[in-house]
């Protein structure tokens, strides 16, 4: 792991518990054909998933980690979800099945990685050695990607 990476990690950890405290505070426990969705791709607590809908998806204060995550391809002006722990973000009229089947995805990733932090330094060494596009963490949300049309629920 580079020293640039290894900076990164505690900056990223503290910035993504202080969302997911947030929208652990103020977002929305998921009804009951989300609740499928989330099991469906793995989720072991889908009851403690909560969605908070936003205009944009927030980006780090800190200016490094900022920079990182634009680079990398992670924030994009177009991206339509964010997932923090239990906490996603969804940019408002971008629920689609295919988005939250993604992001449950991930939360099944932050459940078997044991925590937020440990997630976070898998996550970020992928994505700033590979970009967004290649990490595997990324390649293995889109596979359980379930499309609306056959989705089944
Ligand atoms: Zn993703």
């Amino acid at each position: 792991m580079t020293n640039d990476i290894a900076s990164l990690i505690p900056v990223a950890i503290s910035w993504i518990g202080a969302l997911s405290d947030l929208i652990a505070r103020t977002g929305l426990p998921l009804n009951d054909a989300q609740i499928t969705i989330a099991r469906s791709v793995g989720v072991v607590h889908p009851e403690k998933i909560r969605l908070l809908g936003v205009d944009a998806i927030p980006v780090p204060d800190d200016a490094k980690l900022r920079q990182a995550a634009h680079s990398s391809g992670l924030l994009s002006p177009n991206m339509a979800g964010l997932t923090l722990g239990y906490g996603i973000y969804i940019r408002r009229g971008q629920a689609t099945t295919r988005l939250l089947s993604h992001e449950f995805r991930h939360v099944y990733q932050y459940e078997q990685a044991g925590s937020i932090e440990s997630f976070i330094s898998i996550y970020l060494q992928q994505i700033l050695t590979v970009g967004y596009q290649l990490a595997p963490l990324e390649i293995d949300a889109r596979e359980h990607e379930i499309q609306g049309l056959t989705a089944r629920y």
